[in-house]
């Protein structure tokens, strides 16, 4: 029967007996397994339904020992490590062998993180290996920012939940590749670019990693679906095509006159993205299909974390 709660015992338990547990983590919540065990690590792949060619990213409480599972860490992981973890930033770096082929899909890099959460961190401090831990949901909805959001999806098949309070980030990590020449941003995430280019005093560009960017068409459009059609851009433009009775709102800082008041998510009245960045999922879970044809969703300023909303917003209007 599934729990829920603060006993990290518990959690440390059955996690070193390969069963998989959803563990808090500042960014969102995780599905995490034994990352060395390939059988716990495929159990994560079944709960989630997710295709085992989009690879995890492994949790470790610090860098301390890292080498077991990285080759090396090239040129610029101290600066990024010191300025940045923990918290939410990936590195994506070449793997040793002791980490197996299921967990990076058959990559020859593993993505390592180093999680901030408290509860998350004293978990991992109390375990002898890394976590694999995917965001707690089925595979292409909306990710978990609380334990109950978890508990709604796999309420039958999941043994223990450990509750950490809300995400405070709210967002998934940035991911950094540092294993090829130059830096290179796959996924855009709770820390800006911004940040990274300040700290490494270079240029970073960002492409989207190709396991988040697969070639089968259709795979992206059921990322982050909220199960109710989404419409992402300029709002003005937006409500010209639309009943203002019938429509669901996320915006940034400002009301939208005509969308009744209960309709309208607004993330940060004060204006500030990494506010309205923590409290993103919840919104797209919070609406109704019976009260909502459409979700109109604002365009956020591409600055900062605007960016990573804007990525999750456009992929949840494909449907
Ligand atoms: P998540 O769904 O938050 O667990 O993030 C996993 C994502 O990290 C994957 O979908 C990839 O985009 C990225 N990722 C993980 N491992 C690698 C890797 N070895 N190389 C490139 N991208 C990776
Ligand atoms: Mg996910």
């Amino acid at each position: 029967m599934l729990k829920m709660g603060n006993d990290i015992k518990r959690a440390a338990g059955l996690l070193q007996e390969g069963k998989v547990v959803a563990i808090p983590t500042e960014t969102v919540y995780g599905l995490a397994a034994n990352a060395l065990d390939t059988k716990a690590v495929a159990q994560v792949f079944e709960l989630k339904k997710r295709p085992a060619f989009d690879p995890l990213i492994i949790h470790l409480a610090s860098a301390d020992g890292l080498e077991q599972y990285v080759k090396n860490t090239g040129p610029n992981f101290k600066a990024l490590y010191e300025a940045f973890s923990p918290g939410p930033i990936t590195y994506v770096l070449p793997k040793q062998s002791l980490i197996p082929d299921l967990v990076t899909a058959g990559h020859p890099t593993v993505a390592v993180r180093f999680p901030a959460h408290p509860l998350c961190r004293q978990l991992l401090e109390s375990l002898p290996f890394p976590l694999a831990a995917p965001s707690a949901n089925l595979f292409g909805k909306v990710s978990p920012t609380e334990a109950q959001h978890v508990a709604d999806q796999f309420e039958d098949s999941l043994e223990y939940i450990l509750n950490g309070g809300p995400a405070a980030v709210g967002l998934e990590s940035t991911i950094i590749d540092l294993s090829g020449e130059s830096p290179l941003v796959l996924r855009l995430g709770g820390l800006s670019m911004e940040d990274i280019r300040a700290v490494l005093g270079k240029e970073v560009k960002y492409t989207k990693s190709s396991s988040s960017n697969p070639k089968a068409p259709g795979m992206l459009s059921a990322h982050y679906s909220p199960g109710i059609p989404l419409s992402h851009g300029n709002l003005d433009s937006l409500l010209d095509k639309v009943d203002r009775q019938r429509c669901g709102s996320i915006s940034f800082c400002k009301r939208i006159a005509g969308i009744p008041e209960n309709q309208q998510r607004v993330l940060s009245p004060k204006g500030d993205l990494k506010e309205a960045a923590s409290k993103l999922f919840g919104a797209l879970r919070s609406f109704k299909a019976e009260d909502i044809d459409v979700i109109l969703a604002e365009e956020f300023p591409n600055e900062g974390l605007g960016r990573a909303i804007n990525d999750r917003l456009k992929r949840a209007s494909v449907s």
